[in-house]
């Protein structure tokens, strides 16, 4: 049926480069309204789950079986194939500092350093801290794409871990207790399920393949890394993100609500019914051109209602 439906595209090369599958291609299609749903209750819900079951029907393969960066380069796909102006959610914390008067207004740097200490405390001008900490959507990162290395190579008994195992730690808390051993069994080749693992871990041999896998934990650095400009809204400080592309921020969050007040506007302003099996990408498309529209009509009422005002 894939094979018949024009939406489907061919993703390209993965960051492992297709070497632990069987498959050697993934077709995949854009998100609908539903999906959308979906993908807010998963980040909402920080589940796994959701994402994997999203990835399952917007693509030909089970996407159990890939390993964790591969799992973020199929869902960071949609950036550009699911939403308009490829989007990315930051959570920054601005730590810019500025020297403030008694009144709390910000004073300039060049100001600041003509004035001698005793001057300023005189005046009450103190070194604040920004701290500021909202959630971002910047639409200009540049994402990078860095591939496995050719001569890769895991010690005997170790493998990439793999969606299941996240999954699996999803629905369940047995594993609780092992704390910072649960990503480290996720290296363990043997096995389906984190059960399996566990009973290899406790075996002859495992305590060293612990250790192994803790060795390989953070050497590897391919997947995706991207870097974005953001300016705070509280001290107009600019500054770049760069960072690793993760499960829970590749892609951005819109709430259950804002989706379905979004989805109202459009019906009502263009008097007609929004299939929930629309394409994400042109439903918000749509939605921002009404904003735009709105905006503009809102500007018109405004000039006229000023020239008015002078007759
Ligand atoms: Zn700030």
């Amino acid at each position: 049926m894939i094979q018949t439906d024009s939406r489907y595209r061919d993703l390209g090369e993965l960051p492992s480069k297709f070497r632990y599958y069987d498959f050697k291609r993934i077709l995949s299609r854009p998100f609908t309204i539903d999906d959308m749903l979906t993908l807010s209750t998963g980040i909402s819900l920080k589940s796994v789950s959701y994402l994997s079951r999203l990835l399952e029907v917007t693509t030909n393969i089970d996407p159990l079986d890939l390993i964790d960066q591969d799992f973020i380069y199929v869902l960071g796909w949609h950036r550009v194939y699911s939403f308009p102006k490829a989007p990315t959610t930051v959570t920054w914390t601005c730590n810019n500092t500025f020297y403030e008067d008694r009144r709390g207004n910000q004073l300039d740097n060049k100001l600041i350093a003509r004035m001698s200490d005793t001057y300023r405390k005189r005046r009450g001008i103190k070194l604040e801290q920004c701290g500021s900490k909202r959630i971002y959507i910047a639409h200009q990162a540049k994402v990078k794409t860095t591939l496995i290395g050719d001569n890769v190579e895991l010690p005997e008994g170790l493998a990439f871990p793999t969606i299941r195992t996240l999954v699996e730690l999803d629905d369940t808390d047995d594993y609780d207790h092992l704390g910072d051993l649960i990503p480290l069994i996720r290296w363990i080749k043997g096995g389906v399920t984190m059960q399996d693992k566990f009973d290899i871990a406790k075996g002859a041999g495992g305590a060293d393949l612990i250790s192994k896998a803790r060795m390989m934990q953070d050497k590897f650095h391919f997947g995706l890394r991207e870097t974005a400009p953001i300016e705070c809204l509280n001290c107009g400080h600019k500054a770049v993100i760069d960072r690793e592309v993760e499960v829970f921020n590749v892609l951005p969050n819109n709430s259950e609500k804002s989706i379905l007040t979004m989805l109202d506007n459009v019906m009502q302003s263009n008097n007609t019914l929004v299939p929930y099996n629309t394409s994400s990408k042109a439903f918000l498309f749509l939605h921002s051109s009404l904003v735009k529209r709105h905006k503009e009509a809102e500007q018109r009422a405004l000039i006229r209602k000023n020239k008015g005002n002078r007759k």
